[in-house]
């Protein structure tokens, strides 16, 4: 499926007018939400077509796919990796990305730490956080998060903020209270843990408009901007340890 950059645009700025509207609605500056145009399963084409009309944070969800895209991408560009990292890719995901929106266990973190010392960088992280206990089988539960933002050995970890997934629903409402728990959540650390996690990464195309009533700073949106993917979503395959890489 080709589309044009006229297309593509307008996409774009209905996506930007909605979250204009979930802003106001809010009172919320929309300065203060970084759209994250997720480019999975399209090609360097398509992003530079998006970077074309202005953007300039994209995400990936497998290290395996930006490896190949990225070197063929215009070189300005910012990106996040928004989906599950396996340990033998942290080496490549912290030269290819400034964000990782995933930080799921904290094994991942220590490795994400140790290879950043190595290769003399800092990655900006979030701590994916299983808030409703399903939905997603990848996640810190809220109880072992205390202990990570004490932690002050992390030199090379940049923890600006917390991520979660809803539970899979029809109805993007459904998804309010998981985004309220983890704004809540956040809340109470940054009281009780002496920390600013200043970014929530919450809302996808189907319930982003949701996410940024309840205080989302960082929304990763696909379908809405680069249209229906044609294969299906690998996450599942990334995320099996067995035989994986
Ligand atoms: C694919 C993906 C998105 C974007 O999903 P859309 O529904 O296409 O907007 C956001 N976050 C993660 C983690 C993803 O894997």
């Amino acid at each position: 499926m080709s589309m044009d950059a006229g297309n593509f645009s307008q996409r774009l700025a209905v996506v930007r007018e909605r979250i204009a509207s979930a802003c106001a609605r809010a009172g919320r500056d929309p300065e203060a939400v970084t759209l994250v145009a997720v480019a999975k399963n399209f090609g360097p084409e398509a992003v530079a077509e998006a970077a074309g009309c202005g953007l300039a944070v994209f995400g990936e969800n497998r290290v395996q796919e930006a490896r190949q895209k990225i070197p063929l991408c215009p070189g300005r560009l910012e990106w996040h990796l928004v989906g599950h990292l396996q340990r033998n890719k942290v080496r490549e995901a912290v030269r290819l990305f400034r964000m990782i929106h995933s930080i799921d266990s904290a094994s991942i973190l220590d490795a994400v730490e140790r290879v950043c010392a190595e290769e003399g960088c800092v990655v900006r992280a979030c701590l994916e956080v299983n808030v409703s206990g399903e939905g997603t089988k990848f996640g810190f539960a809220p109880d072992a998060v205390p202990p990570v933002l004490e932690r002050r050995d992390l030199a090379h970890v940049d923890l600006v903020g917390l991520m979660t997934i809803p539970p899979l629903a029809p109805e993007s409402e459904a998804a309010r209270p998981a985004f309220r728990r983890l704004r809540q959540l956040r809340d109470e650390w940054r009281a009780s843990c002496g920390v600013d996690l200043p970014e929530l990464s919450m809302g996808m195309s189907e319930d982003f408009e949701v996410a940024i009533e309840e205080g989302a700073t960082l929304v990763r949106i696909g379908t809405l901007l680069f249209g229906p993917r044609q294969r299906a979503d690998r996450q599942t395959d990334e995320g099996a340890e067995a035989g994986g890489g």
